[in-house]
C-alpha cells in the first residue's frame, strides 16, 4: 500500500508519494494527516489518495499518524484540489487554511551556539553576526521562525549558514508538535442511587471531616450530571481527600471529561433577550423562495452540472435572513449542517444572535478573535457532527462538517469574501464550488450583489429569487444629493452643508439618532478641483492621475506610466481651488461637537476597535442610545438594524470614485446603497443625505435613487465597453522589492517573457497592462510593481509558468 501527498512546505507544489508501514495500514486513509521524511528534514503532509503502485521506486515509509481520525473530508479535499488549481495557488497552502492553526505545523532549523557555549566572532563581524550570536548566547536554542521575529525583515539566514560554516553555530531540522489538544477537566458523580447514598451519610468520617463530606455528598446527590470539581469545592467547602475518600467507599466516581473550549458564552446571555420563537407566517414571496431552496436540499444532486446555487436578491428588511433559518431547519431535519457565512461576526451580531437562538447548542462560531484551543474544539465538534450550524467569516467555509447540505453567503457582495492576502481566493466563489462537490446547495444573499454575480444569475448559473418588498412596507428612504461645489460656491467651506447642519439639529432634537457615514477607502490621493469637480485624468486612458506617494509635485498614470506635474490652477475652469482631498472621521467628529457641545458622539471605525469586542461595545452603546450621532467608516455598510435612526449623513460620497480601478463604481455604488438602507428601519421613517463634489456621476445618481438594476446595466455596459469582468478575465501580478529598481527590472524581464508566451500561443485577445507601480506603490518601505493579464483565459497561460517570488491574484477585486 502506498500514498500520494501533498507536503506541508510552503514552496513546494508537486505530490509526493510514500510507503505505509505494516501498523499504519489500518488507520490510513485520504484525508490523514502524518509525518514523513522529506530530504532531511520531517515534514506534515496529507494523504490526497491511497494508491497501488508509487511513482517512484522504493519510496520512503510514512512515519506517524498524528490525529487518527482524518483532518480533510472527501469533499475537503476535493475542494483543496480544485482551488489550488483555479487560484494557482501550491495545494499545501489551500490545505492549511482547512487546518485550525496549531495543528499544522511546518518544519522549521533549530539553531544553537556549537555546546551551547557563548560564542564571538573574531575577524570583520557585521552588525547581523553579532545580533544574531547575542540573541542565541543570551536565549540558547532557537527555533527560525522565533528567530524571524527578532529580524524584521532582515535576512539573517545567509549569516546563519555563514556561522554555522565556521563552526561557530549548529543547526538542526525539527519539526514542531501540533499546539493544540484537547482539554480535560477534572468531574465527581454519584455512582450508587440517591437513597443508598443518603443512608451513608452518618458514616462519613471523624468529627473534623464529616460535615464537609456530608455537605459534597449531598450536593452531589442533587446533581444530574457530572460536575466539574472546582464546582464541587466552592459550593461545599470540601477538598480533594473528601471527594477521593467518597470514591474509596464507592459512593462517587472522579473522571476527566473532555470540555470544549467555546466562545459563545460571551454573547449566549444576550440570547435570551432576544425574541426567539414568536411565530413568523412568512409572505408568498419568501414562500416561493424557500420552498425551491428546500426542495434542491431534498433532491441531493450532487456532481450534478444543474446549478443548485441560488441568487437571494432582496432589499435589506425584505426577510432574507428569516429564509436562511427555515432553510437551515429544513437541513438539519433531513440530518445534514449549515454553513452560514457572513462578513464579520462582530459586525453582524443580530444575525448571529437569532441563528444562536433558533438553535440552540447547536451552533459554532469561528472567527478571528477565538484563541487556538477555542478554534480547535470548534473544528473537532464540527468534523464529529455535533455542531449542525457553523457561522463565521470567510474561513468558516473551511470547516469539516461530515455531511453538508446547506451554504449560505449572507451579504454576498461584501469585499471580506476575498482573501487578499496569499493564499488569495474568493470565499463565495470557493462556497459555489464546495457545494457543488458535498451535494449540498448554496445560497447567495445580498441587496446589492456584485455586477458578476448578477450576470451570472442572468446567465443561469445562479437561480434568482427575488424578495422585492420590506417586511414592514416603510418604503426605502429618500435620498437628498447635495453639490458641494454649490455650498463652496456660497461660501461655506465646512464639513457639512447646511442642509445636513439643519437636519442634524433637528433630528437631535427630536430625541432621534444620526449616522455620519465617511466613505474612506483608499487614502485621497487623486487631485481634483473643489469649484468645478474636475478630477485631472490621463491623457492616454482616461483613468484618474493620482499624487505620487513620495513626490508630491508630480502626478502619475498606474496603467500607462504617464506623468505630468501638479497644475496649480485647475484646467477647466482656472480655479486655484484644485487639491487632494483628506478627510478623517475624528474631523468629522470635532466638528459635530463644536457645533453641537452637548451632543454624545460615538466614533467607529479602524482606530476606535482594535480592542477585543470593542465592534460589540460600540454597537450596544449605540443601539442602547447611549449615545446620539455615530460617525464611522466602511463598518457602518453591514446588516444593521438601528430603529432610532432616522437621519443618515454621507460626508463625502466621492472618495474612491477617483481611483484608478474598473471596480471603483460598484464599490461606491454598493456602499452608499447599503448606507442608506440603514435609515428609516422603523416606523419613524428618515431620510438620507449624500454630499459630493460629482453629483452627476452615474454611480451617485443610481444609488441616490436606491436603483440597483438601473446601475446594473449601466456598469455592465462600462465593463463590456472597457473590456472588464465579465467579459474577459483577470489576473493580477504583483511584485514586491525593497530596491525600486530591482522591482522594475524583474516587472520588465517578466512581461517580456509573458509577451513571448503569449505570442507563441497565439492569444491574440490576451494583453498586459503595464508593468507599472501599484496604486500603492510603497507599503511598509517595499516597493510594489504590478502586471494586469486580461482576457479570455489568463490562467492557463500563467499555468506552467515559473513565477518564483510573484503574487498571484486570480479575479482580483480591486487592481489599486
Ligand atoms: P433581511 O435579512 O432581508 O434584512 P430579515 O429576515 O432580517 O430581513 O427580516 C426583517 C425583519 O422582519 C426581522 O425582524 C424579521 O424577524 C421580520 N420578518 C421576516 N419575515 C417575516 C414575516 N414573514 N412576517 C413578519 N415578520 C418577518
Ligand atoms: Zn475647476
Ligand atoms: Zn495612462
Amino acid at each position: 500500500m502506498f500514498a500520494r501527498l501533498a507536503i506541508n512546505v510552503p514552496t513546494i507544489t508537486n505530490l509526493f508519494d510514500y510507503s505505509i508501514p505494516a501498523e499504519l495500514e489500518a488507520q490510513l486513509q485520504a484525508g490523514c494527516l502524518v509525518t514523513v521524511p522529506f530530504g532531511n528534514q520531517t515534514v506534515q503532509g496529507i494523504i490526497v489518495q491511497l494508491i497501488d503502485s508509487p511513482a517512484v521506486e522504493n519510496p520512503k515509509p510514512i512515519i506517524d499518524l498524528l490525529d487518527p481520525a482524518p483532518v480533510l473530508t472527501p469533499p475537503q479535499l476535493g475542494l483543496a484540489i480544485l482551488l489550488a488549481e483555479s487560484t494557482l495557488n501550491p495545494l499545501a497552502s489551500i490545505v492549511s487554511l482547512m487546518l485550525p492553526t496549531g495543528l499544522s505545523q511546518q518544519a522549521d532549523v533549530l539553531y544553537q551556539t556549537v555546546d551551547g557555549r557563548p560564542q564571538t566572532v573574531q575577524d570583520g563581524p557585521s552588525s547581523i553576526v553579532n545580533r544574531l550570536l547575542k540573541l542565541l548566547n543570551e536565549r540558547g536554542a532557537l527555533r527560525g521562525r522565533q528567530i524571524d521575529s527578532h529580524f524584521a525583515k532582515i535576512d539573517w539566514r545567509k549569516t546563519a549558514s555563514f556561522l554555522v560554516k565556521k563552526g561557530v553555530l549548529s543547526s538542526k531540522h525539527v519539526l514542531p508538535a501540533p499546539r493544540v489538544r484537547p482539554k480535560y477537566l477534572r468531574v465527581a458523580q454519584l455512582s450508587v442511587p440517591p437513597e443508598e447514598a443518603e443512608a451513608e451519610m452518618p458514616n462519613l468520617g471523624t468529627k473534623q471531616t464529616l460535615a464537609r463530606r456530608q455537605r459534597a455528598l449531598q450536593f452531589l446527590i442533587q446533581q444530574p450530571e457530572a460536575i466539574n470539581l472546582s464546582w464541587v469545592y466552592a459550593e461545599t467547602g470540601c477538598n480533594l481527600a473528601d471527594l477521593q475518600e467518597l470514591e474509596e467507599r464507592g459512593l462517587i466516581r472522579l473522571f476527566e471529561n473532555e470540555v470544549f473550549r467555546d466562545s459563545l458564552e460571551r454573547i449566549g446571555n444576550q440570547v435570551n433577550r432576544e425574541t426567539s420563537n414568536q411565530v413568523i407566517r412568512l409572505t408568498p414571496e419568501q414562500d416561493v423562495a424557500l420552498q425551491s431552496i428546500t426542495e434542491h436540499v431534498t433532491r441531493n444532486l450532487s456532481f450534478i452540472s444543474h446549478p443548485s446555487s441560488f441568487l437571494l436578491y432582496g432589499i435589506t428588511g425584505s426577510g432574507k435572513t428569516e429564509i436562511y433559518l427555515r432553510a437551515a431547519e429544513e437541513t438539519i431535519k433531513r440530518g445534514k449542517q449549515v454553513i452560514i457565512l457572513v462578513p464579520e461576526i462582530a459586525l453582524t451580531p443580530q444575525a448571529v444572535r437569532r441563528f444562536l437562538s433558533r438553535f440552540p447548542g447547536q451552533v459554532g462560531l469561528v472567527h478571528s478573535k477565538l484563541s487556538e484551543g477555542e478554534r480547535y474544539d470548534t473544528w473537532r465538534r464540527a468534523r464529529s457532527g455535533k455542531l449542525k450550524v457553523i457561522i463565521g467569516a470567510r474561513s468558516a467555509l473551511f470547516s469539516p462538517l461530515p455531511n453538508v447540505g446547506l451554504i449560505v453567503v449572507d451579504e454576498c457582495h461584501d469585499s471580506s469574501f476575498y482573501q487578499s492576502e496569499p493564499p488569495y481566493y474568493h470565499a463565495v466563489i470557493a462556497a459555489q464550488e464546495y457545494a457543488r462537490l458535498c451535494g449540498a446547495v448554496c445560497v447567495l444573499g445580498s441587496a446589492t450583489p456584485t455586477i458578476e454575480q448578477r450576470f451570472q444569475a442572468e446567465n443561469k448559473q445562479l437561480i434568482k429569487l427575488e424578495l422585492p418588498r420590506r417586511i414592514v412596507e416603510t418604503g426605502l428612504p429618500p435620498v437628498q444629493v447635495v453639490d458641494m461645489r454649490e455650498e463652496l460656491k456660497n461660501g461655506n467651506r465646512g464639513i457639512f452643508s447646511r442642509v445636513l447642519a439643519e437636519s442634524l439639529a433637528e433630528t437631535i432634537s427630536r430625541g432621534e439618532q444620526a449616522i455620519l457615514f465617511l466613505n474612506r477607502r483608499g487614502t485621497a490621493t487623486y487631485i481634483f478641483c473643489r469649484d468645478c469637480g474636475t478630477v485631472l485624468k490621463c491623457p492616454n486612458c482616461e483613468t484618474p492621475l493620482t499624487l505620487h506617494l513620495e513626490d508630491k509635485a508630480h502626478l502619475l498614470c498606474h496603467h500607462c506610466g504617464y506623468t505630468r506635474q501638479r497644475p496649480k490652477t485647475c484646467p477647466s475652469c482656472q480655479s486655484v481651488q484644485i487639491r487632494e482631498f483628506g478627510l478623517g472621521s475624528e474631523k468629522v467628529e470635532a466638528d459635530v461637537q463644536a457645533m453641537f457641545p452637548t451632543v454624545r458622539t460615538l466614533r467607529w471605525d479602524w482606530d476606535t476597535t482594535r480592542q477585543k469586542d470593542a465592534h460589540e461595545m460600540i454597537l450596544t452603546h449605540f443601539s442602547n442610545h447611549q449615545a446620539d450621532v455615530l460617525v464611522g467608516t466602511q463598518m457602518l455598510a453591514k446588516g444593521l438594524d438601528l430603529p432610532l435612526v432616522t437621519l443618515v449623513g454621507i460626508v463625502l460620497a466621492d472618495v474612491g470614485l477617483s481611483l484608478p480601478d474598473p471596480f471603483a463604481s460598484e464599490r461606491v455604488f454598493q456602499t452608499l446603497t447599503q448606507v442608506a438602507g440603514r435609515a428609516g428601519r422603523s416606523s419613524l421613517g428618515g431620510k438620507v443625505i449624500l454630499q459630493t463634489f460629482m453629483p452627476e456621476h452615474y454611480a451617485i445618481q443610481f444609488a441616490s435613487n436606491h436603483d440597483v438594476n438601473g446601475f446594473y446595466q449601466r456598469e455592465l455596459e462600462y465593463r463590456r465597453q472597457l473590456g472588464y469582468p465579465p467579459y474577459a478575465k483577470l489576473v493580477r501580478l504583483e511584485y514586491r522589492h525593497a530596491d525600486p529598481l530591482k522591482a522594475e527590472e524583474e516587472s520588465q524581464k517578466t512581461a517580456t517573457r509573458l509577451k513571448v508566451k503569449m505570442e507563441a500561443e497565439r492569444r491574440h485577445q490576451t494583453e498586459l497592462i503595464g508593468p507599472v507601480p501599484s496604486f500603492f506603490s510603497k507599503v511598509d518601505g517595499i516597493h510594489r510593481w504590478q502586471i494586469i493579464v486580461r482576457g479570455p483565459d489568463p490562467v492557463s497561460l500563467l499555468r506552467d509558468m515559473k513565477l518564483k517570488d510573484w503574487r498571484i491574484e486570480i479575479d482580483p477585486i480591486s487592481l489599486l
